[in-house]
């Protein structure tokens, strides 16, 4: 019996026997003769056409099997292999460095990866990952490889491999995946996104390479703890069949609140609201009776893109998100890139220091055009559903002036050329920084709601850096200071007569019960935290002085 730890992807436990996914290694074959660039760069185009096709034919496979959500994923991969980037800097490697299309093609993407593993966001440098699939794909077709699906045995087993790709399991019969495990691999990744989405378990990251290990070998996964016990004893898998039983327990006692109203036990309503990165994590949202969406940050939309996403796209996706929420509130945050979310299409220069620099609502206004195109194709979508924007990192009425300024600009527009939009959508400002919730009673009057910003609203309070792991224990979002603010807040909010709901992480269970006493109107929670948030509020009682005892 051999234990790994990894990193417990997709909740759930699961044994088995083991199927070991041995990729063909594609070989760096060089043509013979003499070195010639346009040839090369020919050949890397015609690997690209054939990638592109296999993407396309994979794209279909996905939508059958999984749905359009799921299948976007190949969209963005074709996306990828036609980054007018990436290309010039693998044929600028063949041309300029003399280099063959296959190590053209390798150096761009160690170049695009460097890139990547630098970012701060661990959603962006995740997006490294994929770059490597689809480069991948390149020099396998380089090499004379055609992509063909991997055929698993006829009984279900849990899959295993160095890295595995989400093109890869789309190809697999679904019935026959009992769970996943991997060497590499993270949370954001798109594997774990199909994962969730079969409900199997799924641990990556476990560090070894057990391709050696025979087919067949019975393993345990805990999806929940991120643990792979291979060659488990009887006594292990009945342990972990009773905890299994346990968590099933508690899975059902969380979904018999899925219509429960979110209200403490003296009877104070607190509104709770999805926090969302993709809309594929609506129909779990939906399930789940979350009240709507409270955060969905755009900027994860235009990170799917190696070009500032035009009009009609973006109205196109909010009208989607709109739609699926059926009539339920949605609230996306306009652009917060910057800092550690860059675009590659918005160019920021060098900036000493990103997280104080250009960012957020502060690049908006230096770039007005691409700011009044997403206002106005979320005022057209509001036209579809309950749909409300908010703005990132606001420090002064004076950005908020410009905001409402170019905000009116966009109805007026809207209003000229006879485009259907909604008039009377809300526009929120969020409370992310100290100078935003100091001045609250200033920017109230620019404000149909606030919405603090827990993770940034922490990291500029007490001056911690939120990405940098040796800070953790310094990160306090329910440090006085961050709290006194957040009251202040909420105080200015009821003289103006408008809700507060806050975002952000709030996995600490006594930050939850700090901001039901501090009444704020709503919260936010991811899409797999919604039910336990649910139980957490619904056992405070507020009337009673300190802290109550809270519930799992
Ligand atoms: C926050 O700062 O708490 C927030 C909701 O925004 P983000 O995490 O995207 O910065
Ligand atoms: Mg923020």
């Amino acid at each position: 019996m051999i234990t790994f730890h990894g990193r417990g992807i997709s909740k759930g436990i699961v044994w088995g026997p083991v199927f070991f996914v041995r990729h063909n290694q594609a070989e760096a074959s060089q043509p013979q003769g003499d070195f010639n660039a346009y040839q090369e760069v020919e050949r890397y185009r015609r690997a690209r056409e054939q990638v592109y096709e296999e993407l396309e034919q994979v794209f279909q496979m996905a939508y059958v099997r999984f749905g359009k959500e799921q299948a976007d994923i190949f969209r963005v991969h074709q996306a990828m292999l036609e980054d007018q980037e990436f290309i010039n800097c693998a044929e600028g490697c063949i041309v300029n460095e003399r280099m063959y299309a296959s190590q053209g093609v390798a150096t761009a993407c160690k170049v695009f990866e460097n890139i990547f593993a630098q970012l701060p966001n661990e959603y962006l440098r995740e997006r490294s990952g994929d770059l490597r699939e689809v480069t991948g794909k390149v020099l396998q077709a380089l090499s004379g490889i055609r992509s063909s699906s991997i055929a698993l045995p006829e009984y279900p087993v849990i899959v295993a491999a160095k890295d595995l790709l989400a093109a890869d399991v789309v190809t697999m019969d679904p019935k026959r995946i009992l769970g996943f495990f991997t060497k590499h691999g993270g949370a954001t990744s798109h594997l774990a996104i199909l994962a969730r989405t079969m409900s199997v378990p799924f641990v990556s990251g476990i560090g070894e390479d057990l391709g050696r290990m025979p087919q067949d070998i019975q393993a345990l996964v805990d999806g929940s703890q991120g643990t792979v016990i291979l060659a488990p004893s009887q006594l292990t898998i009945r342990e972990y069949s009773q905890k299994k039983q346990q968590l099933l327990q508690k899975q059902q006692r969380l979904e018999q609140l899925r219509r429960k109203p979110c209200v403490t036990k003296d009877g104070t309503p607190i509104h709770l609201y999805a926090d969302i990165s993709r809309p594929e994590e609506m129909e779990r949202v939906l399930l789940d009776g979350a009240e709507g969406i409270g955060i969905f940050r755009s900027e994860f939309f235009f990170m799917n893109y190696s070009y500032y996403p035009d009009e009609e796209t973006q109205f196109r996706f909010y009208r989607r998100l709109v739609q699926g929420m059926h009539g339920r509130r949605v609230v996306v945050r306009t652009l917060d890139a910057g800092a550690d979310k860059p675009l590659s299409y918005l160019p920021l220069g060098e900036q000493p220091n990103p997280a104080l620099g250009m960012r957020a609502v502060r690049l908006s206004l230096r770039d007005p055009q691409p700011f009044v195109q997403q206002l106005r194709a979320l005022l057209r979508a509001g036209a579809y559903g309950n749909l409300s924007a908010m703005v990132p990192m606001v420090i002064s009425v004076g950005e908020m002036k410009q905001v409402r300024g170019l905000w009116e600009r966009a109805k007026r527009e809207l209003e000229q050329e006879g485009q259907l939009y909604e008039e009377q959508m809300e526009l929120g400002v969020m409370i992310e920084t100290p100078a935003a919730a100091m001045t609250a009673d200033l920017l109230a009057p620019y404000a149909d709601f606030f919405s603090i910003g827990m993770n940034d609203l922490t990291q500029y309070t007490l001056a911690v850096d939120r990405t940098n792991p040796e800070l953790a224990q310094a990160y306090q979002p329910s440090h006085p200071a961050v709290l006194r603010l957040i009251e202040s807040c909420v105080e200015q909010a009821r003289r103006a007569n408008i809700p507060v709901q806050v975002c952000g992480t709030l996995s600490q269970k006594v930050l939850v019960e700090k901001l039901a006493r501090l009444k704020v109107d709503a919260i936010t929670a991811p899409p797999g935290e919604l039910l336990e948030r649910k139980a957490l509020i619904r056992s405070l009682d507020l009337s009673e002085p300190g802290f109550a005892k809270a519930q799992p």
